[in-house]
């Protein structure tokens, strides 16, 4: 298979990491340290396209393929995990679920505004019942008349307080259990829709995670995203490609570990050497760039067969199972190579090791990641 980027794709990974360097990687900690999410830097890229990735510019988004959307997250993820999450969720999840689901009407309607980055936009499936077994989730929606009327709580979910528009996952058939979820879309405003409470995190705390809570929500028919019934099966269909994003978001943190690494190693002397001449650290910095690159070609594939219109449900989820362990392996090793400086918040290793976590859990855990890719093989 021939991995090679186009000139588009070279273009546009240069454009994103000039302004990481400019515009991310100063403020990252303090981002951080507040548990803010970067509004203004996320306006900045609206007006660069990169909130409509996975939006056609027939809605204001720019159409990106699956490789180009992996390359801008992993350049994102560099500088901050947690504004690549941020983007990674609305743009693959939020918009992904109604422009690939959407009905022509919706989609003129709700696209526009989140493709610009004018309203972020959120996607919520899981609830403080059910994460990995999503089929078991509460919230439900019954039919009235020409109208649903939805309860229930969602949970974890990005961009819940800074959210606007959001695809929410109900049950409409109980028993029929997974066969019986239907997608919808809520508005911040519906009346009995708000975000509860916002969680403190570890690590990504510059992206926004928390409770929506649905209290007797009434909503038009004309609000159900996708058929009666077929919200589980579409969300199968998205989270394949978000385990993508995931996979590319962990390459991010990991390089940015490896570069962190590289610039230390050039200034901290040991027994009268620089460490980069003591071979043990050295050998650190290979199996680093080893996995890396491992983890960049798995991502690859996996984003090449989507955009060759393949299957690759197999391919995600090795990709991101792999990439995800590799970026804890490669920001311990950081941590190490930094010694004790590694271990305070004065050098971003410590941040990208504690974002790294977050990818191991989210978008399905390490865990439901072998439980696919043994199901796949066994198949
Ligand atoms: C920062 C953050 C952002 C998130 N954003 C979103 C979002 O935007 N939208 C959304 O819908 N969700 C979101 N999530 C939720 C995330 O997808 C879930 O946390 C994740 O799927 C795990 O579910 P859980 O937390 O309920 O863990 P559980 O399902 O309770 O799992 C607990 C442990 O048991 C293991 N386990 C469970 N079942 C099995 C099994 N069958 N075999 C072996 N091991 C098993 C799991 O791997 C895990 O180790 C987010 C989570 C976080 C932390």
């Amino acid at each position: 298979m021939d991995f090679s980027l186009n000139k588009d794709q070279i273009l546009l990974q240069e454009t994103i990491k000039n302004f990481v360097e400019k515009e991310v990687k100063p403020k990252a900690k303090n981002w951080d340290e507040k548990e803010e999410v970067p509004l203004d830097v996320i306006k900045k890229l609206g007006d660069m396209g990169i909130m409509g990735m996975s939006v056609s510019h027939d809605y204001d988004g720019s159409g990106l393929d699956m490789i180009s959307t992996a390359l801008v997250i992993e350049e994102l993820a560099k500088g901050d995990g947690s504004l690549a999450l941020t983007i990674a969720a609305h743009s693959g999840l939020a918009c992904g679920h109604i422009s690939r689901f959407g009905s022509e009407e919706q989609k003129k309607k709700y696209l526009p505004d989140i493709a610009s980055g004018k309203k972020l936009g959120g996607w919520a499936l899981t609830e403080p019942g059910s994460g990995s077994d999503a089929s078991a989730l509460k919230t439900k929606a019954v039919k009235n008349g020409n109208d649903w009327i939805l309860n229930g709580t969602k949970m974890f979910i990005t961009n819940a307080t800074v959210g606007e528009t959001f695809t929410v996952l109900a049950s409409t058939e109980p028993e029929k259990k997974q066969k019986g979820i239907t997608a919808f879309i809520l508005e911040k405003g519906d009346k009995g829709f708000k975000a509860g409470k916002k969680l403190e995190k570890m690590g990504m705390r510059s992206s926004d995670t928390g409770e929506l809570i649905l209290e007797d929500v009434k909503i038009p028919d004309t609000r159900r995203l996708g058929n009666i019934n077929e919200g589980f099966i579409n969300t199968l269909m998205m989270l394949d490609k978000g385990r993508i994003g995931i996979g590319a978001l962990s390459l991010g943190l990991a390089e940015g570990a490896l570069e962190e690494s590289l610039k230390y190693v050039n200034q901290r002397e040991t027994f009268g050497k620089l460490l980069k001449e003591h071979q043990a650290i050295d050998f650190m910095l290979a199996d680093m760039k080893v996995e890396i690159e491992a983890a960049k070609l798995l991502i690859m594939r996996a984003a090449s067969l989507a955009d060759a219109g393949k299957p690759y449900t197999l391919e995600a989820s090795i990709a991101k199972l792999y990439a995800s362990e590799m970026a804890m392996r490669v920001c311990t090793k950081a941590i190490q190579i930094h010694g004790g400086y590694g271990y305070t918040r004065e050098f971003p290793v410590e941040r990208m090791l504690r974002d790294a976590k977050l990818c191991e859990i989210g978008e399905g855990t390490s865990e439901i990641q072998r439980l696919v890719i043994s199901r796949e093989m066994l198949k």
